[in-house]
């Protein structure tokens, strides 16, 4: 079988997990990763072997810092079969364009607004509806982990309504520009865009969601309120939660008791970069009284997303069309244990 071209555009904190998962899967060839500055991040680049591709005029500076470059990003779109879009927010409309005028496909990430591709993915809501897309976007972080486990619940007991506070880490580890480092604050445009960004793949989900920056830069972690149609015990729930995919059920008596022990967990796992690519909920956290349903979940953040990334190429290059067939094909690679 001929592998599928990929390229990663944007090589930051998204960009250098999907180039290296691309890079695990038998079915795909990295092709390129691009890199605006000389820094260490593209000579990690180059040290894995990568083909790295800079803007035009840039390359000078590059070989000049002894960085071995393999041409401009524009000779890389044109020898791919799809780019995956990893820069930050906000340059989606430049490259949108440039991907179409090269007849590439693209995937753009959750920085994105849902109407730069009319597509949004996720593996266990909707990975169907990016088939042969030539444009799709990849939610955020915090969306992928909602929908992760509202989409399963829905499914079985409807969700008449989801009320969400979402305490979000203000950095990421290797970012020692944002803050707050010490407090918290609020998001005050209410309500968060992150129900939206929900509705975006569940158009029927009533869902409301508030935010709070924390001084952490771990996890995010989902207090998740619900009324549900059904009647599930609480029971039901953690069994619907064991069996859906990329979702990991913790427990405080175990010892998980905060973010930081979860971050532990991947690392004992022995996970690429120490990723904790499941979204993890507290067992003994979820509880249900009368149609009220009650949990905690965390999220990584810089990685939970990049499986997603994957399954999306296998949906969107009609690689594979059953949903289930490639995220256990993406789990095997990644190390990720099928529910
Ligand atoms: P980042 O800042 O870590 O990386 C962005 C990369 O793009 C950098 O390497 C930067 O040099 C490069 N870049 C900047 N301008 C460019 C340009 N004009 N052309 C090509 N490359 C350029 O950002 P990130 O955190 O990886 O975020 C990327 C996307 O993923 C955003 O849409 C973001 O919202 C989304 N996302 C981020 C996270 C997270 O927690 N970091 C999680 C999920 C989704």
């Amino acid at each position: 079988m001929e592998r599928i071209k990929v390229a990663v555009n944007g090589f930051g904190t998204i960009g250098k997990r999907v180039a290296s998962a691309v890079s695990l899967q038998d079915d795909m060839e990295l092709i390129g990763v691009t890199k605006t500055r000389p820094n260490y991040e593209a000579q990690v680049a180059v040290l894995k072997g990568f083909p790295l591709y800079v803007p035009e005029g840039n390359q000078k500076a590059f070989e000049d810092a002894g960085i071995k470059v393999a041409g401009n990003i524009d000779d890389m779109i044109s020898k791919a079969d799809i780019v995956v879009d990893c820069t930050p927010g906000d340059f989606g409309e430049f490259y949108r364009d440039k991907y179409r005028a090269a007849g590439v496909k693209a995937i753009f990430q959750g920085g994105e607004d849902h109407s730069l591709t009319g597509v949004s993915f996720n593996s266990t809501a909707n990975y169907s509806e990016s088939w042969g897309a030539p444009l799709s976007r990849v939610v955020s972080c915090n969306t992928t982990g909602l929908l992760r486990t509202l989409a399963p619940i829905d499914r079985k007991y409807r969700i008449k309504d989801a009320y969400v506070t979402i305490v979000r880490r203000a950095a990421d580890p290797g970012d020692s520009k944002a803050g707050p480092i010490n407090g918290l604050e609020p998001s005050v445009k209410l309500p968060t865009h992150h129900g939206p960004d929900v509705q975006s793949i569940m158009p029927w989900l009533n869902i409301s969601t508030m935010a709070i920056k924390a001084s952490t830069t771990l996890m995010h972690v989902h207090t998740v309120v619900a009324h549900l149609e059904g009647q599930p015990t609480t029971e039901d729930i953690i069994d619907i939660m064991s069996k859906s995919p990329r979702v990991r059920l913790i427990d405080s008596r175990e010892g998980i008791k905060s973010t930081a022990q979860i971050m532990e967990l991947a690392k004992d796992l022995s996970r690429d970069r120490a990723d904790m690519y499941e979204i993890c909920v507290w067992r003994d956290g979820v509880k249900v009284v009368g149609d009220t349903l009650y949990y905690y979940q965390a999220v990584h953040q810089e990685s939970d997303v990049i499986p997603e990334n994957i399954d999306c190429i296998r949906s969107m290059c009609k690689m594979e069309q059953d949903p289930e067939k490639s995220v256990r094909k993406t789990n095997a690679s990644l190390g990720i244990s099928n529910n």
